[in-house]
């Protein structure tokens, strides 16, 4: 498997713990190197697209308004299969069913505020890095 990027977002309940040095710290040694980052507040709008697909799921009101509820770190993380990589690395959507070790057994409070994103998809990655950055910020 070639190189490849994923995107990647520190969540507020991570950066509200200041967590992200240690969240990158596992990052890093995963083997993903992290090539573009910024701490940003995201807006109601900005979420709401950014999560489009889960919008007729039940807890998209409350998903949303966790992820504007405090500074994010949006990444794009570059490596070895970085799509699959960084999944594993993350863990299970809950906590509880995360493998010890992940950033989620790790760091999540719960199954909402879960400390991270990662793509799900070579694809989506590519849609996801380009909702965040520019080519510009993107220098490999
Ligand atoms: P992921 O790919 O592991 O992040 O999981 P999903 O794509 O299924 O869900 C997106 C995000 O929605 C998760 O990371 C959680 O922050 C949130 N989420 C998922 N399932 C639930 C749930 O059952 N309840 C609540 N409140 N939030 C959830």
């Amino acid at each position: 498997m070639a190189t490849e990027r994923t995107f990647s977002i520190i969540k507020p309940d991570a950066t509200r713990r200041n967590l992200t040095g240690k969240v990158n710290a596992v990052l890093e040694a995963a083997g993903l190197r992290i090539v573009a980052q910024k701490r940003i507040q995201m807006t109601q709008a900005q979420a709401e697209a950014f999560y489009g697909v889960h919008k007729e799921r039940p807890f998209f009101r409350d998903l949303v308004t966790f992820m504007i509820s405090g500074p994010v770190v949006v990444q794009v993380l570059e490596g070895e299969n970085a799509v699959a990589r960084n999944r594993e690395v993350m863990g299970a959507t809950d906590p509880k069913k995360a493998d010890a070790g992940t950033i989620r057994a790790q760091f999540a409070e719960n199954i909402e505020a879960n400390s991270v994103h990662g793509s799900d998809s070579a694809e989506n990655a590519a849609t996801e890095i380009a909702y965040f950055f520019s080519g510009i910020e993107l220098v490999g």
